[in-house]
């Protein structure tokens, strides 16, 4: 092992000219560690710690700026310092309740499943393909997780501590119970394993990035902010942050992460807009309804 990583970084990149600089950065990380069960169990915390909390940094400077009120979905419920504060907290407890375990024992799973950590990378379109799969399962996961979570003792005793704020922001993405975060978090990891497990055919690499994605899009969805330039504007039937807002703001409906499918598609779409479509296509349900039959009735008097 050399004295430190940027010794190890100097080595790599000097002996392994036909790598890009992400894998030359990757092999240094494993042969600087030495160790790979710490190594890929460290690469996990950080990479967490550093995407969760460096993407939310920007929307606590956001919330700042009164600049960018208009854009706030729920504009008169802005996050006090208290409040971020206490949220901030709560999150990093869990954080390290939670993945002190992952630490030594994902490593060893990832051998079993024979989930690769040699470089180089696979390519970016199998990557691409992989990411789309990943985001379609953990929709559908999170969709009826979340339903279930919203029934009776399920909200009582384990989901109401994420509803804590009706206008979430940033850190409030991962502000639940370790039932909740365990349980979610299964749509994010668990999907990746299984695919393994039947493929033998996936990077850590390729998860890496998959979780960076995802904690991208759980940030982005508890901004609280909902500019024009939001993706949701390009790309209809992503959820993003006017989604998931409405169902913090309306306790029910909109139960999926990052796509509208499930919510259109089995009519729980959260809001007075939505509520208002879903009354309009009672009443004429209703009205067709009794058409039919009043026809009925006159076709039997007529007889
Ligand atoms: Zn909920
Ligand atoms: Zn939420």
């Amino acid at each position: 092992m050399n004295n430190t990583f940027i010794d190890t970084v100097h080595v790599v990149f000097k002996e392994n000219q036909h790598l890009n600089v992400a894998e030359k950065l990757w092999k240094s990380w494993y042969d600087y560690m030495d160790n790979d069960i710490l190594a890929t169990g460290l690469l996990f915390f950080f990479t967490h710690e550093v995407v969760y909390f460096g993407r939310c940094l920007p929307w606590m400077i956001i919330d700042k700026i009164p600049y960018f009120r208009r854009w706030k979905i729920q504009p008169s419920n802005i996050p006090s310092d208290k409040e971020q504060w206490e949220c901030l907290k709560s999150v990093l407890l869990s954080h390290f309740m939670v993945e002190a375990l992952p630490i030594w024992t994902f490593h060893p799973m990832c051998q079993k499943l024979g989930i690769s950590v040699s470089v180089p990378f696979p390519s970016w379109t199998k990557m691409f393909w992989e990411f789309c799969l990943f985001f379609v399962l953990e929709d559908c996961w999170h969709y009826w997780a979340h339903r279930l979570f919203h029934y009776g003792p399920f909200y009582k005793y384990v989901h109401k501590q994420h509803h804590r704020y009706a206008a979430p922001f940033g850190l409030t993405a991962e502000y639940a119970h370790p039932v909740e975060v365990m349980s979610l978090g299964f749509g994010t990891v668990g999907f990746p394993i299984i695919y393994a497990y039947f493929t033998r055919d996936l990077h850590l690499f390729t998860i890496t990035c998959w979780v960076c994605l995802r904690l991208f899009q759980a940030v982005d969805a508890h901004s609280g902010y909902d500019f024009p330039w939001s993706l949701h504007n390009f790309i209809p039937f992503w959820a993003g942050a006017e989604h998931h807002d409405l169902h913090h703001h309306y306790f029910i409906g909109n139960y999926a992460s990052s796509f509208r499918w499930w919510d259109y598609t089995l009519d729980t779409e959260a809001g007075p807009e939505a509520k208002k479509s879903r009354e309009t296509r009672w009443r004429l349900k209703q009205e067709a309804k009794l058409a039919k039959s009043m026809e009925k009735k006159s076709k039997t008097d007529s007889k």
